[in-house]
């Protein structure tokens, strides 16, 4: 399998569309989910989330585990504590995956869910380039040197710091998909999952983000990661993926499991999300 995986290497016309023809809308499954962790980051050890993708009767997973591989201290401190250090395991790693895919029904993928940062572009192609995954996901966690994920660092921020902590992540995600580093992009507006930063995404900020997937082969995720907690929708919200449609981008799906039990529930979700507006998922593999 190669990494490189041309869905649709020419900028995307904007008649393309993931709706269906009519005779194929009704209820087409999720069967590829290209967003799951295992303990070689913070999931669960790989054959738990193995039996996990063949009981919710998933074609394919794709174990796409944290990866960092920023130099900066403060980075390296966090890898190290947190146990994230895929650049370093994904040898072993390897090697489990293909010995899982001896007994497995469910076709198994090797992956990476890489942070990007603009200053990383050099070490990050580096570590594609010899790893050679089945395919990487890009995913801005961290802004100005903070997770965005977590409430705390944002408390006692002015409205205004707030709305440029914000601005930074879209014009950091542009960048991350203006790359061309990345197959999949994952959960492309998490901010709006952390409460304090919630509401002050707007419109010019997807169509700048919209603007640079038509323009790129890195494709969008539908995040399935907090549609039953505290945020309770998908990543990206509805309106921001109706201005990806607006462009031709279509998505694919990521459950952005950890835990096996997970797996089958938001793949449900993932079901529902594509049979109700009549859509099928785009699949790096066929
Ligand atoms: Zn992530
Ligand atoms: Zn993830």
């Amino acid at each position: 399998m190669s990494r490189r995986v041309d869905i649709d290497p020419s900028p995307r016309d904007a008649t393309q569309t993931d709706t269906l023809p009519e005779s194929e809308a009704v209820g087409v499954p999720v069967a590829h989910d290209y967003h799951v962790h295992t303990n070689y980051s913070d999931g669960e050890v790989m054959p738990s989330m193995v039996a996990a993708a063949e009981e919710a009767g998933l074609r394919a997973v794709g174990f796409a585990d944290h990866c960092n591989v920023a130099a900066r201290d403060e980075l390296l401190r966090a890898k190290r504590e947190f146990g994230f250090n895929l650049d370093q395991t994904y040898p072993l790693r390897r090697e489990a995956i293909e010995s899982m895919r001896e007994q497995a029904d469910v076709r198994i993928f090797d992956a990476v869910e890489l942070d990007y940062d603009p200053r990383d572009e050099e070490d990050i192609a580096a570590l594609l380039d010899e790893a050679d995954f089945d395919y990487a996901i890009g995913s801005v966690h961290r802004v100005d040197g903070v997770n965005v994920q977590s409430s705390r660092p944002f408390a006692d921020m002015s409205e205004r710091e707030r709305r440029e902590l914000v601005d930074d992540y879209y014009e950091r995600l542009a960048d991350l998909v203006a790359s061309e580093l990345f197959d999949i992009a994952a959960h492309p507006d998490l901010v709006e999952r952390t409460p304090e930063l919630r509401g002050y995404t707007t419109p010019d900020h997807h169509a700048m983000v919209a603007d640079a997937f038509r323009n790129s082969r890195t494709v969008p995720e539908i995040n399935a990661g907090r549609v039953r907690r505290n945020y309770g929708e998908f990543h990206p919200a509805s309106d921001f993926r109706a201005t990806l449609r607006e462009r031709g981008v279509r998505f694919v799906a990521g459950s952005d499991s950890h835990e096996p039990a997970e797996v089958k529930r938001r793949k449900g979700e993932l079901d529902d999300h594509f049979a109700g507006r009549e859509a099928k998922p785009v699949r790096l593999f066929d």
